[in-house]
């Protein structure tokens, strides 16, 4: 069942909304200052306008100067085109400079991901907290990406608030003369207190009524986003290409119609926000609407009883109604921005919790020495490891030493523990238990990006980017064209590179160009190695390397291999026994221990070991030599 969210107090909403401020200060300078002076101009010309037009009625009401008159009247249009050619600036540099806030926050989380230790992005919680900030983000609007926004309206509301007031005191101050009878009561202290509390109270009130129907939505959030979840896979479900086939097999889109119109759904006709539509939310936004109508009355009433006295004339009545209103909407906007940013700080914790989740990996300062010879001598010493948050150890007490420049084969089972190896040896994970060390000394204590240089690792769920040929064998947008093409040629893609029109240039996929090219599995594959013999580093590491491969590439790769590690030292994982037998030695894995580790032959001799098994079980497969 989602739970209702709880609401912060107003230090923890003001602590929360301004370090979510700050966020945006840093990063977009000129989209915050750009959005604060176009509110600060939108809010106080008003006034510039509301005044001149009172000047120019008393004018008509009074004096009738005609050469004052014009004077005005040009002085009141002169002044309003200036201030609508200044605010037309003012929004298109706006608009520049604060297109894409979606993607601008999409953008923080982005970088946050990319900064994290990969440890990290296998937390469920951490993928959990980032996909409801999201799922409240575009269900609702709240998080960060609401920030901007209140700090608008809390902006224009008291910029509102004090132009009005400015313009709204002589209201009071000026006094009904004292031959005006019964109405010099309006000159009362107690009278205009009682006028001035009454203003407030309707001023609070309805904001507050409008704040109290918003809040149904936010404490029901979770709701919210389940239903927009739902919606969004069955809504959308004609555009997943990868359900189509079974769609139309099994006719699932009738199945998921069911759901998509059930009237007891998040939003459905009988729905929890049907009722709080009909219910509460609708009451509370129907009595903030009266209110506020109410007050219009009020101040009408009030203004007009003190003209009608004789307090002052006409020109001011029309300057006070309207100044008194943008004081109660300068109250409005500031008790609703307020109320929005404290329904908006419980979602601001939970960005902060995602951006404050802490690297734990230790970050090592020691520099890894540049060696020409490649001499790099890595150690794991009994090495134990659990993944976060699961109990059974996915690594048990491995030790193992990688002889520079020779080749090792690793092999086992599917979940015998392989990639979780290549894993930790490239520190992408640190060891549960015991250590691994380069040259005699822990792994943890080097830089860490420095140490990750020391190898190429063509993982098994490798990803190309929908960018050309060069840039994916290179990682880089200006690089080496000679030695990209060397390396293509090295992993037996000279072929496809030659067919191709552009060569190097040529798009891979069709994403971003309609001229790239569509590459198989296998081509992939061969590119994903070229990009690890480009990086040239002194390891290299092939995860289940021939996997996509067909017989005829994969025989190649192998008869290149030689050519391909060159004096590197190259691990080599595969459950494919058979084409391991070129290495210089094999270890076996099995549930997650190294069980039995030499040359194949001395594997094989060893008739009650699991190569000897392994081998034989796919031997009725594969006739080996
Ligand atoms: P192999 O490469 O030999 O197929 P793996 O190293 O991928 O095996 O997996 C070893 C064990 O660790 C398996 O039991 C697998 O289920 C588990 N495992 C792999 N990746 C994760 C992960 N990210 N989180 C939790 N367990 C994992």
């Amino acid at each position: 069942m989602p739970k209702k969210a709880k609401r912060k107090s107003w230090s923890e909403m003001i602590k929360l909304n301004c370090r979510a401020f700050q966020i945006f200060c840093k990063r977009y300078p000129q989209m915050v200052l750009s959005r604060l002076l176009c509110v600060i101009w939108t809010s106080l010309t008003p006034y510039v306008g509301i005044y001149l037009s009172a000047l120019v009625i008393d004018e008509l009401a009074g004096s009738r100067n005609a050469a004052r008159l014009r004077f005005l009247v040009l002085l009141t249009l002169g002044s309003a085109a200036l201030i609508a050619l200044i605010s037309a600036l003012l929004n298109k540099w706006k608009e520049t400079r604060g297109a894409g806030l979606w993607f601008k926050v999409e953008h923080i989380f982005s970088e946050k991901l990319l900064d994290m230790d990969y440890v990290n992005l296998d937390e469920t919680e951490t993928a959990e907290l980032l996909s409801t900030i999201r799922q409240n983000q575009n269900g609702g609007g709240w998080g960060l990406y609401r920030v901007m926004a209140n700090c608008e309206a809390l902006c224009s509301a008291v910029l509102t608030l004090l132009g009005g007031i400015s313009l709204t005191v002589s209201l009071f101050i000026r006094r009904v003369p004292q031959n005006a009878g019964a109405y010099t009561l309006l000159n009362k202290p107690a009278v205009i207190f009682f006028v001035i509390a009454v203003m407030l109270a309707i001023t609070y009130l309805a904001p507050a009524l409008s704040n109290k129907a918003g809040s149904y939505w936010a404490r029901n959030a979770d709701s919210h986003n389940l239903g927009n979840r739902l919606f969004s896979f069955f809504g959308w479900l004609g555009y997943h290409r990868e359900l189509a086939a079974d769609v139309r097999m099994y006719r699932q889109d009738r199945m998921c119609e069911r759901y998509n119109r059930s009237k007891d759904g998040a939003f459905g006709s009988n729905g929890l926000f049907a009722h709080l539509s009909l219910g509460p939310i609708g009451l509370y936004s129907a009595a903030s609407s009266a209110v506020s109508v109410i007050f219009t009355g009020a101040a009408y009433v009030f203004v007009c009883l003190k003209a009608w006295a004789g307090a002052f004339g006409l020109g001011a009545v029309t300057q006070y109604v309207a100044s008194i209103t943008k004081v109660s909407g300068g109250v409005s906007g500031l008790i609703s921005a307020l109320g929005d940013m404290r329904n908006n700080a419980s979602f601001l914790e939970q960005v902060f919790a995602f951006l404050d989740i802490p690297n734990p990996m230790y970050q090592g300062s020691l520099t890894v020495e540049k060696r020409r010879d490649r001499s790099y001598q890595v150690e794991f010493r009994n090495v134990s490891f659990r993944y976060p948050g699961s109990d059974t150890y996915a690594l048990r007490n491995v030790s193992m030493k990688f002889v520079i420049g020779r080749r090792l084969a690793v092999v086992g089972m599917n979940g015998s523990g392989k990639t979780t190896f290549i894993k930790l040896l490239c520190r992408l994970y640190d060891p549960t238990e015991g250590e691994i060390l380069l040259n005699g000394i822990d792994i943890r204590k080097y830089n860490y990006a420095e140490y990750m240089n020391l190898f190429s690792v063509v993982f098994q769920d490798f990803k190309l980017f929908a960018l050309k040929l060069g840039e994916n064998v290179a990682s880089k947008a200006e690089y080496d064209r000679h030695l990209a093409a060397d390396c293509l040629e090295k992993a037996g893609f000279a072929e496809n590179l030659a067919k191709l029109p552009r060569g190097l240039d040529t798009f891979l996929y069709k994403d971003y160009d309609k001229d790239g090219v569509n590459v198989s599995g296998g081509e992939a594959q061969k590119i994903a190695i070229a990009r690890a013999l480009y990086k040239d580093a002194p390891f290299i590491v092939l995860d289940e390397p021939t996997a996509a491969l067909d017989p005829i590439a994969e025989a190649e790769i192998y008869s290149k291999f030689n050519d391909i590690v060159g004096d590197k030292t190259a691990v080599y994982i595969s459950h494919r026994l058979s084409s391991c037998k070129f290495c210089d030695e094999i270890a076996v894995f099995h549930e997650g221990a190294v069980v039995q580790q030499g040359t194949h032959d001395e594997l094989l001799a060893d008739e009650t070991g699991m190569y000897h098994q392994l081998w034989h079980a796919q031997a009725q497969y594969y006739t080996e030599s």
